[in-house]
């Protein structure tokens, strides 16, 4: 709902939901995520329109991301903010593929919410201060990286290679997982977007100069990191501490 309604400028608390085409509102037994997909064999009660595939796909994919948060988290800091990081990069990466923009709701939202919160975030240090430090210096570091990459790319690309709402966004990856979780972003996410990119041209799906959003890649990276911090810490030759 938010992947819809959002990018389209509209309130996620009121109405409820209606069918785009015959306006029928949905009731709580029709929109119970990927069921009553299923029940009403993927169309409209009122007037049989299909309804995409999508729904239920983006809801398994946010169930099976949201166990998987379950089941990595070591503690309950770590399971809070996983979820949240989760909610927000699934939603983030859907809208960007869509409509090739990071709402700032979500991108300065996760900024807000992680440096409100960042005294209770204990993967970005051992007491509240020091991991409110953390959070403000990692969104810092993600936002100053995301400029510097912004300007070059316009300069060398003479057009928007990253946009400003992937600066946004790693300023509130920078938030959550500190620096060293916007380092991670940044290798991961320029990996797969460069084998995603290259595997799109082979099989002639795009053009050179065809614009590839980047967001869903920096989402999976800093997605990565927040899953196995100590693998990645390590990598970065840091051994506690963000
Ligand atoms: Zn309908």
């Amino acid at each position: 709902m938010c992947i819809h309604r959002v990018p389209r400028g509209r309130s996620v608390a009121v109405p409820r939901s209606r069918c785009p085409r015959c306006h029928g509102e949905i009731s709580w037994y029709d929109n119970i995520p990927v069921l009553s997909w299923c029940w009403l064999g993927g169309k409209c009660r009122h007037c049989k329109e299909k309804i995409s595939v999508r729904y239920p796909l983006v809801e398994l994919l946010m169930a099976a991301l949201f166990l998987s948060v379950h089941f990595l988290s070591s503690d309950s800091s770590h399971l809070v903010f996983g979820l949240i990081l989760t909610f927000v990069l699934v939603v983030i990466s859907i809208v960007d593929l869509d409509w090739r923009i990071i709402p700032d709701i979500f991108s300065l939202g996760l900024l807000g919410v992680g440096i409100v919160l960042s005294p209770m975030n204990e993967g970005l240090g051992d007491n509240g201060p020091a991991r409110a430090l953390a959070s403000v210096v990692g969104a810092g570091v993600g936002f100053g990286s995301a400029w510097i990459m912004a300007t070059i790319g316009r300069r060398v690309f003479k057009r928007e290679a990253l946009g400003g709402g992937d600066v946004k966004l790693l300023a509130g990856v920078g938030a959550i997982l500190g620096w060293s979780g916007v380092l991670t972003s940044w290798f991961l996410g320029s990996v797969l977007g460069s084998v995603v990119f290259i595997g799109l041209k082979f099989r002639r799906k795009m053009d050179w100069g065809t614009y590839l959003p980047f967001g869903p890649f920096l989402a999976a990276g800093a997605w990565a990191h927040w899953a196995w911090p100590s693998f990645f810490l390590k990598w970065w030759g840091l051994a506690g501490g963000p």
